[in-house]
């Protein structure tokens, strides 16, 4: 099986599906990661710039420790709209990927504007992707992938309907979101806690859910073309 993890901003996909993603390639799945914007906005000190190239060389560490393949899209963070170039780049995504399911936010209710619309973007993309009539640097992905929408930040406003069980997986977890140690400085200036620590309590939560130490959790997209195929590990 091929999966395709779409974050909005480096450590994104880390935080709310990182443990699941663990399990795929522990089971011998393929697993790219995809980070539409740069993270540069996310720094008080040094410029955007600085800031973005640092948060690269971070989401390649962790992609590296999960064994997945990084993409960088490299949009300016804060400021991710969808264009006809941008739904085109979304589209050229799905077919160089070819994924069977897609992981990424739910495009309706978030905090953050680039997290609605990457999510709106895979949502919009997974069907045109197999359209022959489009044409973008690979071929038609002919098959329509499987859409989940991953967790918002500390659960606000998300309604699962699956869980995985991650209680396996959380020190890979663990070890990826600590490579993102610029974003684990600004956050514990913010709000107090270092993100192992907040991650700790949402999968915690999580679990006591599911009835599990940690997990995480995900909503099916059930637009039309649905599927009911089981493709969470
Ligand atoms: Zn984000």
């Amino acid at each position: 099986m091929v999966v395709l993890a779409v974050g909005a901003h480096p450590d994104d996909i880390e935080f709310q599906c990182a443990g699941t993603l663990a399990k795929y390639v522990q089971r011998g799945d393929k697993v790219f990661l995809a980070i539409s914007t740069d993270g540069g906005a996310g720094s008080s000190g040094p410029s955007k710039e600085e800031t973005a190239r640092t948060r690269e060389q971070e989401a390649r560490r962790s992609a590296a420790i999960l064994g997945a393949e990084l993409i960088w899209l490299g949009y300016p963070d804060e400021f991710l709209y969808e264009t006809e170039v941008v739904r085109l780049r979304y589209i050229e995504l799905v077919r160089q990927t070819r994924p069977d399911v897609i992981i990424t936010h739910d495009p309706q209710d978030d905090y953050h504007p680039d997290h609605l619309t990457t999510g709106q973007l895979l949502w919009n993309t997974r069907v045109m992707a197999a359209a022959v009539t489009i044409e973008t640097a690979s071929p038609r992905w002919e098959k329509i992938p499987d859409l989940y929408y991953m967790d918002t930040l500390a659960g606000i406003h998300f309604r699962p309907n699956d869980y995985v069980d991650i209680t396996s997986t959380i020190d890979v977890k663990r070890k990826m979101i600590s490579q993102h140690a610029s974003q684990i400085a600004f956050m514990k200036e913010r709000y107090g806690m270092t993100m192992v620590e907040f991650m700790e309590i949402c999968a915690s939560f999580r679990g006591l859910q599911a009835n599990v130490r940690y997990a995480e959790c995900f909503r099916r997209s059930v637009t039309y073309p649905a599927s009911y195929a089981k493709v969470l590990p």
